[in-house]
């Protein structure tokens, strides 16, 4: 099967310095593929390049084997159904939950409402469709974003750190629900993190960064159990 997201050979410049230097991954549809790295390798700056929003200096990005970004070939950001969730990725807030959910739906009225409340069930929130974002806590404004970036279908759903901002009681729960919603609907997903629990946890793929480059690529089991060198041992080792 051909992968749903073929990052090749992608570099990006900031002056002198590739703060992404040859990155090659692929993501296929219902896998989960985390860039896992240190802060500053250069894993945003990836997202945002597989996003549109920042552009690489070399390399292609194929989207279901379709060139979107490449010499001469840039397909903007709204054209690439791609699902976005970030840490501080706000919520509308005069829009009801059921709302936000619904406000990038292009069909019926009726059938986009029915796709929000069933996408609010499915992570525990249908109490909560009608309420206001600032009548929710952190954790279920979170999943009212998770849903809201699902909602489209988008091929892609890319996640930047995006438990980060909550605490450690709620975070567990929430990854759960994330990834099995995620699951369900057999998304394509690149999820950046610094952190190698959340990592270990989630991911079907783990692409192990480092100054700009994929240093080790393979299963949680593998990089954990055989890591590269001893940086990568490091990185694992305060992991509980
Ligand atoms: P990460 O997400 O892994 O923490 P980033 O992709 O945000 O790393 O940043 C990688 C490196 O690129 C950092 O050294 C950062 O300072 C630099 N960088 C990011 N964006 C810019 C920019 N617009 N201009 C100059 N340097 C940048
Ligand atoms: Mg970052």
């Amino acid at each position: 099967m051909s992968p749903r997201l073929d990052l090749r050979n992608i570099v990006k410049r900031f002056g002198a310095s590739s703060v992404v230097d040859d990155i090659s991954l692929t993501v296929a549809a219902g896998q989960i593929t985390c860039l896992l790295g240190p802060s500053g390798c250069g894993k945003s700056t990836t997202l945002r390049i597989v996003a549109g929003v920042e552009r690489q200096d070399a390399g292609e990005i194929y989207l279901d084997n379709r060139l979107v970004c490449g010499p001469g070939t840039h397909v903007p950001p709204e054209q690439r159904s791609i699902g976005l969730m970030f840490q501080d990725f706000a919520l509308f807030p005069h829009l009801t939950a059921a709302q936000n959910v619904a406000f990038g739906l292009t069909g019926a009225k009726a059938e986009n409402r029915a796709r929000a409340h069933d996408l609010l069930e499915r992570v525990g929130l249908s109490a909560f469709a009608e309420k206001y974002p600032h009548e929710l806590s952190g954790g279920e404004q979170q999943r009212v974003a998770l849903v809201r970036a699902i909602a489209p279908k988008p091929k892609v759903m890319l996640m930047d750190e995006p438990f980060s901002g909550l605490d450690n009681r709620l975070r567990d729960g929430i990854r759960d629900e994330t990834l099995s919603v995620l699951k369900e609907e057999g998304t394509a997903v690149l999820l950046v993190t610094h952190e190698p629990d959340e990592a270990m946890r989630m991911a079907d793929e783990i692409a192990l960064m480092r100054d700009g480059k994929i240093v080790q690529r393979g299963n949680p089991y593998n990089i954990y159990n055989a890591p590269v060198d001893k940086a990568a041992a490091a990185f694992f080792s305060d992991i509980n």
